[in-house]
């Protein structure tokens, strides 16, 4: 029987956590801050950065937003990350992607301060993820909360097991293969230059996809009882006949995979949901931080792991 990973339960289990860390941090006076700013109108933006405000007050919160017109200067959005960097009440701040192309996102990636980097892309910690250092990183959303579903699934070991990530973006496959290496997996990213991807595939116990790409991955490129994670997200026609109405759909066929896997997320309700509750996660553990108290963990399973290479 294939078990459909829940991501909305999971991730509220997750929020339940951070509310309760984050009212026993107001006792001692402090409150986690998160400040998510947005340049331009996209409207798949509007909708992602409006929710990640809305959860950050559900969690008590002091959550701001800074909505800049799409003709913002490079320089004015650097002015006032450096003043958020310096802004006491301030411990998470977002820029939500992408920027407009006047823009340049590496410069304004890494004029955040590496301590309030709660989406984890600043080279500090992509660095510390890249060589283990779990410990004091802000681990990239996405991976995280993939890592967290794997790890209901599978335990928290799991040493040995055979991992393949398909797509090696910095957002995502990059980190999700270094989770993977730091918990003892034996880990095979695969990307667009691929040979015989479903050769590939089909070797891994853990399956993580995140491409892009509607349905790539059919029912017979998955290994029997293979956890298999489905980070894509794609908007496509709902119906035959192309008519305006969409749907979303994952990078897996849900429908054909579902019947081989030992266990599966679902798009929606799958590994989204899990996105915003780490980015919750990693603002707490830096109010925590802040403050000088010991920060909550969230991914118990890999602390330990990379004690040797
Ligand atoms: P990206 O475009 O930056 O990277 C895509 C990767 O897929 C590249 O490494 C590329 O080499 C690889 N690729 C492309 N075509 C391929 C093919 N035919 N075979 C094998 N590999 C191929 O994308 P990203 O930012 O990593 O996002 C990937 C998907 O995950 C998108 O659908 C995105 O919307 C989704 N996403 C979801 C969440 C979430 O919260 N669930 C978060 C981030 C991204």
């Amino acid at each position: 029987m294939t078990e459909i990973i829940d991501g909305k339960v999971a991730s509220q289990d997750v929020v339940a956590e951070v509310k309760r860390l984050s009212a026993e941090l107001a006792v001692s006076g402090g409150t986690p801050g998160l400040a998510v700013v947005i340049v331009g109108e996209d409207p798949a933006s509007q909708v992602y950065v409006a929710s990640k405000s809305r959860m950050a007050s559900e969690c008590g919160f002091h959550s701001v937003q800074y909505s800049l017109s799409s003709d913002t200067s490079e320089n004015e959005l650097v002015d006032l990350v450096c003043k958020l960097n310096f802004d006491p009440q301030i411990h998470g701040i977002l820029v939500q992607l992408p920027l407009p192309s006047q823009i340049d996102t590496g410069r304004i990636i890494q004029a955040i301060a590496p301590e309030k980097d709660v989406d984890g892309f600043n080279f500090i910690n992509v660095g510390k993820v890249g060589t283990g250092e779990l410990g004091t990183a802000f681990i990239p959303c996405t991976p995280a909360g993939a890592m967290l579903l794997i790890e209901r699934v599978r335990g928290k070991d799991l040493t040995g097991l055979n991992a393949v990530v398909v797509g090696r973006s910095n957002i995502v496959g990059k980190p999700m293969a270094s989770l993977l290496l730091a918990a003892n997996c034996t880990v095979t990213i695969a990307h667009r230059h691929t040979r015989d991807l479903a050769t590939i595939t089909r070797t891994a116990d853990i399956l993580v996809v995140a491409v892009g790409k509607p349905e790539l991955v059919k029912g017979d490129w998955v290994k029997p009882g293979a956890t298999v994670i489905d980070v894509g997200i794609n908007r496509v026609p709902a119906l035959a006949d192309g008519t305006r109405r969409t749907t979303l759909v994952g990078d897996v066929d849900f429908g054909a995979v579902k019947r081989s896997a030992g266990a599966i997320t679902p798009v929606p309700g799958g590994v989204g949901p899990m996105t915003i509750a780490m980015l919750m996660a990693n603002t707490l553990v830096s109010a925590y931080r802040a403050v000088g108290m010991v920060a909550p963990r969230f991914d118990e399973a890999k602390r330990s792991h990379m004690d040797d290479n």
